[in-house]
């Protein structure tokens, strides 16, 4: 006899939350365990003396066609800001993509660009011209820094380009990270339409952006959250799943934990230890996010200002949270996490000095640092798939495979895929 179908979802990030989301609106019973008081994981609010701040600046980019679908369907789609991709590091570097029509808004970006000289801009155009050639496919991984050697990318292009890309989209250092994801990012960002390359930047904390809504959106359907409820372990037999310090039988289990935590979660499922395994070999890259309470809001004329020559990357107005609030992105590991935090703070300060003139005076400030922020997105790395080898159970998370790095794109598409899934494998059995 078919068991009765009831779903466990384990973590309530933007995977758990997409997959739950989507089972509940198919009218399917689900509960979804979160081993932390709030929902969001990686992308969720903080409160920093009263005010909800996120626990590190998100970037999306108009190419997020699920995280984007989603939003909307949560009627969240309106608090992302849309504009068209431009990278400013005053007073060296400028790229702005007009509004044209791709290709023409590449060229015509690259044409105009500040801070390249015609060696730069040829470089650059012949590079994304052979990308596109090959379909943006490499015969071969290898490192970022190899293939943009092999391409013969100038150090301009390189500073003020392509390491900035690679840091934010990868967050690994250029010499550690997949050039073949890489390319995964141009070309759905500089190849890709223009509105898939526009920048999409929230303008409202992340739990009202995603965590809220999505928690309505599930309890109006019947979906139960149990919040401060960590899983310890998943065992199997032929009644289903059983879930530590449950007594409840389920018929399908979803793992949405962050990578770190799979392999505990697995370590009863003999049929699983390769994926327990291989998930358990990642490699962890962190970002820190340094929030400035300013006396004025900075009025930045471009949705995110370059940093140069400092630990900091980019540069953020967050007055739409509060009045002079601002963020400090400082992605992947480096020199930068051997500094104290006041000397990281007078370093940034130093760069803002640089980049923004008339700097209003300091307030406060507050530094949070994700020590796993995402994995390192290194070469030929392997990734298990949403399926496994035990009918039934399931895994989400930006680390599950997806020719995207870790990022909210990754786990959002991941998180539905578990989904269909699911309901395919319920169609399938009645
Ligand atoms: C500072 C920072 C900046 C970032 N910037 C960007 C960006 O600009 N653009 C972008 O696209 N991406 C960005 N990312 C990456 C993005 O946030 C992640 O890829 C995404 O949030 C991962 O979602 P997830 O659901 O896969 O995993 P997680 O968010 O890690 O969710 C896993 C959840 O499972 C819970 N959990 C774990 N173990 C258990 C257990 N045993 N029982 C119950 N619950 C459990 C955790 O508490 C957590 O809530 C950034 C990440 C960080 C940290």
């Amino acid at each position: 006899m078919t068991p009765p179908t009831r779903i466990a979802v384990i973590g309530g990030g933007w995977a758990g939350l997409s997959c739950a989301v989507e089972l509940t609106a198919q009218g399917l019973p689900v509960t979804l365990f979160e081993a932390a008081k709030h929902l969001g994981g990686r992308a969720r609010r903080v409160d920093w003396q009263g005010i909800a701040i996120d626990n590190g600046q998100h970037i999306l980019i108009g190419a997020y066609r699920e995280v984007l679908w989603l939003l909307n369907r949560l009627g969240c789609g309106d608090l992302l800001e849309r504009h068209p991709l431009s990278f400013d590091q005053p007073p060296h570097f400028r790229l702005a993509l007009p509004r044209l029509p791709a290709p023409l808004h590449v060229a015509l970006g690259l044409l105009t660009a500040r801070g390249l000289d015609w060696r730069d801009k040829l470089a650059a155009t012949r590079f994304i011209g052979a990308l596109k050639h090959q379909g943006y496919r490499l015969a071969a991984d290898c490192s970022v820094t190899e293939l943009l050697d092999r391409h013969g990318q100038t150090m301009a292009l390189c500073h003020h380009l392509w390491e900035p890309i690679c840091l934010a989209a990868l967050n690994t250092p250029m010499h550690m990270a997949s050039a073949q994801l890489f390319c995964n990012v141009l070309r759905d960002s500089l190849g890709a339409s223009r509105a898939d390359s526009d920048i999409l930047l929230p303008r409202a904390d992340l739990g009202r952006l995603m965590a809220d809504a999505a928690s309505a959106f599930i309890q109006a359907r019947g979906g139960k959250l149990e919040l401060g409820s960590r899983i310890d372990a998943i065992a199997h037999d032929t009644q289903g799943f059983h879930l530590s310090g449950r007594n409840e039988v389920f018929s399908h289990v979803v793992c949405a934990s962050h990578p770190v935590q799979l392999p505990a979660l697995l370590a009863h499922l003999p049929e699983l230890a390769p994926i327990a395994g291989l998930v358990a070999g990642y490699g962890y890259q962190p970002i820190q996010t340094l929030w400035l309470s300013f006396e004025l809001d900075l009025e930045l004329n471009v949705p995110m200002l370059g940093l140069d020559r400092g630990p900091g990357q980019w540069l953020f107005d967050r007055s739409d949270l509060a009045p002079g609030l601002a963020s400090v992105v400082i992605s992947a590991e480096g020199p930068h996490l051997a500094m104290s935090k006041q000397d990281l703070l007078g370093a940034v300060l130093g760069q803002l000095h640089q980049a923004v003139a008339a700097l209003p005076e300091l307030r406060d400030y507050f530094l949070i640092a994700e020590k796993r922020a995402t994995f390192a997105a290194v070469p030929n790395m392997q990734r298990p798939g949403n399926a496994t080898a035990l009918p039934g159970l399931y895994l989400a998370g930006d680390y599950t495979q997806s020719d995207y790095p870790a990022t909210l794109e990754a786990a959002v598409r991941s998180g539905a895929a578990c989904a269909q899934l699911i309901l395919k494998q319920i169609e399938t059995a009645h």
